[in-house]
């Protein structure tokens, strides 16, 4: 069912980009996209505040403990909606590509599976 959401949404994707359908122009838009998430989280934490991220060496595997608070729902939506075009962007490259976002995201649950903590990602 998550495979025919991402196939359906590929296929939006493909219908509405009007401009963009260069790979260059796609690729750079991506990064943009890219670094509008990072802001919004930054933004989460020193403009509003809701959030605080503290680092530590070695944090533990289990969980976001380096993450205290919780999105208020103004911080929420605007990363969410970073989020939805870096998603646009990255399907569009797809889509350029002839690559299946909904493989993509199979290939990688796949190297989950098999790599577990071992990714080191
Ligand atoms: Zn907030």
């Amino acid at each position: 069912m998550e495979s025919d959401l991402l196939t359906e949404y590929q296929k939006r994707v493909s219908e509405v980009i009007a401009r963009n359908r260069s790979v260059l122009d796609i690729i750079s838009k991506q990064q943009c996209a890219n670094a509008r998430v990072a802001r919004s989280v930054v933004k989460a934490v020193t403009s509003c505040g809701c959030i605080k991220i503290y680092g530590h060496k070695n944090p533990p595997r289990t969980g976001t403990v380096q993450l205290e608070g919780e999105l208020c729902v103004d911080c929420e939506n605007t990363v969410k909606t970073e989020m939805g075009e870096l998603l646009f962007y990255l399907t569009s490259l797809c889509n350029a590509l002839g690559i299946s976002l909904a493989e993509v995201v199979r290939q990688d649950m796949n190297r989950c599976d098999m790599l577990g903590c071992y990714s080191l990602r």
